[in-house]
């Protein structure tokens, strides 16, 4: 049922649309052909990024899933083993790039529940040196992951556990952003010790479209030759960067809203009775049902204008706050799943 009211939608901090301030950047945007290295707007959003991060050079590529496909095919050739976590991006959500395009083995790991790697439980993945072996060459580690963020001691304990093991580290940094905001850090303390970060504008940050892939120029220049073999060199692309530039300056710090809504969220259907909050961790919610049959609830949100995803039950529903929803719409939503679920009581 389509009505006036617009739609809260909160499957994920990726349906935002363009601000207005970015489609007016989008517009005025300087360009040029990006595969010469002519645009100049893609060029200063490179930069921008990996100062944010704390590193040499950057490569605006079309997505997440291909910026980390670029570190995969950077840091390992064919015949070479990757370890990531059992439910990280790299291994889980990314139609197993590395193997499909660049012959490279997934190690999946088990993770803690707080999303680090038990290390000594990692050092049993790490193959000998053997012909019967792939050769393990990189760690990748997720930060945030399923929207929480990892203890700023972590990653130098994994640079360690690297350097002992003569791997790379990449840091899928997604959402990197929401966790220095989160834990009130600079960025660049928390890529510190990964060889490749790669940050999205086009989760909580707000653009339309793109990551960031960043490094030493050397790892950079290489990932670049892959970018154009894999399809991802762009021409006037700078009228994305625009938008992109736009998310990396003003929208980083007002992330701290997203995540005071999704702590109101929380706090608000943790007293409706028959819903229980499973996580709240900075713009991500999670709640499971107890009694209610999910299709239903799901339907009857779908009424009030409101989307979500995840069955309830064997999955917790996920509800992800981000530019688009107001404090006012976490207040809505919390007041429509109160009325539904006393309608069925
Ligand atoms: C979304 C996401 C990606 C992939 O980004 P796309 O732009 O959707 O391809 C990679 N890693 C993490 C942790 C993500 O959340």
């Amino acid at each position: 049922m389509v009505d006036e009211r617009r739609t809260i939608d909160l499957r994920s901090d990726t349906v935002t649309r363009p601000t207005a301030a970015m489609r007016a950047a989008m517009a005025a945007a300087e360009v040029g052909d990006d595969v010469f290295g002519d645009d100049p707007t893609v060029n200063r959003l490179q930069a921008m990024v990996a100062e944010r991060v704390g590193a040499e050079a950057g490569l605006f590529v079309p997505s997440g899933t291909q910026s980390n496909l670029l570190a995969l095919l950077t840091h390992c050739e064919r015949g070479d083993e990757y370890i990531a976590g059992q439910s990280s991006h790299t291994y889980r959500y990314e139609g197993g790039g590395g193997a499909v395009l660049g012959g490279i083995q997934p190690q999946p790991v088990e993770l803690q529940p707080d999303g680090t790697y038990d290390l000594h439980r990692l050092a049993t993945y790490v193959k000998p040196v053997d012909a019967h072996f792939a050769r393990t060459r990189l760690v990748c580690v997720e930060n945030t992951i399923s929207g929480q963020p990892l203890p700023p001691a972590y990653l130098p304990e994994i640079r360690r556990f690297a350097d002992e093991h003569c791997l790379a580290v990449h840091l899928d940094g997604a959402r990197l952003m929401n966790a220095a905001v989160h834990l009130g850090v600079d960025p660049i303390e928390l890529a510190r010790g990964a060889d490749t970060v790669s940050i999205c504008l086009s989760k909580g940050l707000g653009a339309p479209v793109g990551s960031v892939l960043c490094g030493p120029a050397e790892l950079i220049e290489r990932a670049h030759r892959w970018r154009k073999v894999v399809g991802g060199g762009m021409r006037q692309v700078g009228i994305l960067a625009a938008a992109g530039i736009v998310a990396i300056t003003d929208h980083v710090d007002r992330l701290a809203d997203d995540h005071a809504n999704a702590a109101t969220l929380g706090d608000a259907m943790g007293g409706i009775e028959g819903v229980e909050v499973v996580a709240v961790a900075t713009n991500h919610v999670f709640v499971s049902f107890a009694a209610l049959d999910i299709a239903d609830l799901n339907g009857a949100l779908a009424d009030r204008g409101i989307r979500v995803l995840g069955d309830g039950r064997a999955v917790p529903m996920r509800l992800v706050t981000h530019l688009d929803v107001t404090s006012d719409d976490v207040a809505s939503v919390a007041r429509a799943v109160a009325q539904i679920v006393a309608d069925r009581g």
